[in-house]
């Protein structure tokens, strides 16, 4: 079974997480996503299974009672999201690398939970945050207003995480975390007994 580390992407909604791990893996066919579930509404073009296992709250609810959860949170509107331990065995049989994308306190969480973890911030600046949540325009104003107050939140807590990719422009972050990526990985083998 693969020993690499278990990589962790988080930073506040509207960094562009979810964009930079789709580059990330574009670039590094190694690198597999953890699928989380979560209750929230699907989003236009979201499949289950890809973005997530959209759960409804009872299924969430008896999961969680089974412990089939590594960690789990509740985010905007009360939806509960959550790592399967079933994501992180089934990539890790396959020999891949495992690539998970959290809000900040599942990142610290998993950091907790399995040693060697290397966790990645994604930041932008808040005005960049309110930009690029309005122009998704998948939430209310309500959850965006909610999400920004998170951000905030989030922002300060940026250098408690090992490593923080500006994402100013897409390309340019992509190239750095792809460079954290390959250097962390190249460590641990390095270190491995
Ligand atoms: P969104 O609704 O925008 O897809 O996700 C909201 C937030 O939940 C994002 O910051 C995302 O990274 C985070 N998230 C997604 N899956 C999980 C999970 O399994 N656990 C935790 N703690 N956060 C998650």
């Amino acid at each position: 079974m693969s020993s690499a580390p278990v990589i962790v992407v988080t930073g506040p909604s509207g960094a562009g997480k979810g964009t930079l791990i789709a580059e990330l893996l574009r670039r590094m066919p190694e690198l597999e996503h953890a699928v989380s579930a979560t209750t929230r509404e699907r989003r236009p073009g979201e499949v289950d299974g890809r973005e997530y296992w959209f759960f409804n709250p009872e299924e969430f609810e008896r999961r969680l009672q089974a412990g089939d959860f590594l960690e789990y949170r509740v985010y905007v509107s009360g939806k509960r999201y959550g790592t399967l331990h079933s994501e992180l065995e089934r990539i890790k049989k396959a020999e891949r690398i495992c690539v998970l994308e959290l809000e900040t306190v599942g990142a610290m969480a998993v950091k907790r939970c399995i040693p060697g973890t290397v966790t990645i911030f994604i930041s932008a600046s808040v005005a960049e945050l309110e930009r690029r949540l309005k122009k998704r325009a998948t939430e209310t104003n309500t959850e965006i207003g909610e999400r920004l107050r998170l951000a905030h939140e989030q922002l300060e807590q940026a250098d408690e995480f090992d490593h923080l990719v500006v994402n100013d422009d897409l390309n340019r972050a992509a190239t750095e975390l792809e460079r954290v990526v390959r250097r962390e990985l190249a460590l641990a083998a390095r270190i491995k007994p």
